[in-house]
């Protein structure tokens, strides 16, 4: 209702009135925002980008979100397109961190402030402002996740005492994402003390962030690596108990390949401890289903709200406020950042974090879409 009558107003009172002011400017639909969002083949993307569009049309401005398919060239083309076409904003979720440098360039020679969303664009002087989720504790809320299902910690994170030794696999995210280090060191830091007291092994021996990376987080991919994995380290009748995936994609590819050399198909039935990201409709289900053990629920409608608050305060002429000014080093400077808390969910709090916060129907984790 807001929306229509503000666009109903704008009609009349908008081109003739001569006004600079911004906020007036955005309720006559004036002031546009281009939204660059990575990929739809994950759908929290598409939630961020619903999210973020209809919050920016509430707030008055019109709109231009454009999804890359992961593909750089098209994101590059994509915010280019932005500039020449008038944006008086930028909100961004980078394919690859580091490819955006010269349309930045321009973004700030147009004056165009550069809200870099969810994940850091890296070298450049031209990010104005970061939203995201406390990366690092995302990590460590995964690890801590595994460490748990092993029986190694309790779900915050205190020891049991526990020995073990478990056999675990450990899976990172795509090196041009930021965010891929920040949950590879949380999850290390949180692991490193178990593997050191030989609690923990990695029987493949791949434990660096480069061994364990996945190119633009493709769940084909992981897939690939953990039937690798099956064949030159398990065939000999090893047991795998736990695998580190850093985003549910990842772990429904982790999982494909586990349960096609006949383990579980439950967790019950001995499928390995699988971790996650995102609360996918998919991996909720799974989790449901004592399939995945858990995943890190973000919640896309609260970092949605962020980017817009942000856009809002610059197109106003003021700067957004932040709530961490030391942790993200783009390689050029600290970007002013404004952080969010994160939740593990598993099969018991499914209902309590998802179902009654509304981000998921219980039909629709029942049908797991
Ligand atoms: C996001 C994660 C997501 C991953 C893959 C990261 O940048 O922070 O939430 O799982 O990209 O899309």
């Amino acid at each position: 209702l807001a929306l229509t009558l503000t666009a109903c107003a704008g009609e009349g009172a908008g081109s003739d009135s001569g006004s600079e002011d911004n906020t007036e400017a955005a309720a006559d639909g004036d002031l546009s925002v281009g939204v660059a969002m990575p990929t739809e083949t994950s759908e929290r993307w598409i939630a961020d980008g619903d999210a973020v569009k209809s919050g920016l049309e509430e707030a008055g401005y019109s709109v231009d979100l454009q999804f890359a398919g992961d593909d750089i060239p098209t994101q590059t083309q994509q915010i280019d397109a932005m500039i020449t076409g008038g944006a008086d904003a930028l909100i961004i979720a980078a394919i690859d961190g580091t490819a955006l440098t010269s349309q930045l360039e321009a973004a700030a020679a147009a004056d165009i402030p550069v809200i870099s969303y969810d994940r850091l664009i890296r070298d450049s002087e031209n990010v104005d402002f970061y939203v995201s989720f406390d990366n690092y504790k995302v990590g460590v809320a995964q690890a801590t996740a595994l460490l748990s299902g092993l029986g190694l910690t309790d779900e915050a994170g205190e020891p049991t005492g526990e020995e073990g030794p478990f056999n675990v696999e450990l899976f990172a995210g795509s090196l041009d994402d930021n965010n891929a280090h920040f949950f590879w060191d949380g999850a290390m830091d949180t692991l490193k003390p178990f593997m050191d007291d030989g609690s923990l092994v990695v029987p493949s021996g791949q434990t660096d962030i480069d061994q364990a990376a996945t190119l633009r987080w493709q769940q084909e991919t992981a897939q690939k690596r953990m039937e690798d994995l099956l064949t030159s380290t398990y065939n000999d009748g090893t047991e795998l108990h736990g695998v580190l995936s850093p985003y549910d994609g990842l772990s429904r590819g982790i999982i494909t390949a586990l349960q096609g050399v006949g383990m579980g198909p439950t967790m019950e039935e001995g499928l390995p401890v699988v971790t996650g990201q995102d609360a996918e409709i998919a991996s909720v289900k799974l989790i449901q289903d004592d399939v995945q053990q858990s995943t890190i629920f973000k919640d896309t409608r609260k970092l949605a709200d962020q980017a817009v608050v942000a856009t809002e305060a610059y197109l106003a002429g003021e700067e957004p406020e932040a709530n961490d000014t030391e942790t993200y080093d783009n390689g050029v400077k600290v970007v002013p950042s404004y952080l969010l808390e994160v939740d593990t969910v598993y099969a018991d709090n499914i209902t309590e974090l998802l179902v009654d916060s509304g981000y998921w129907t219980q039909e629709e984790i029942d049908a797991g879409q």
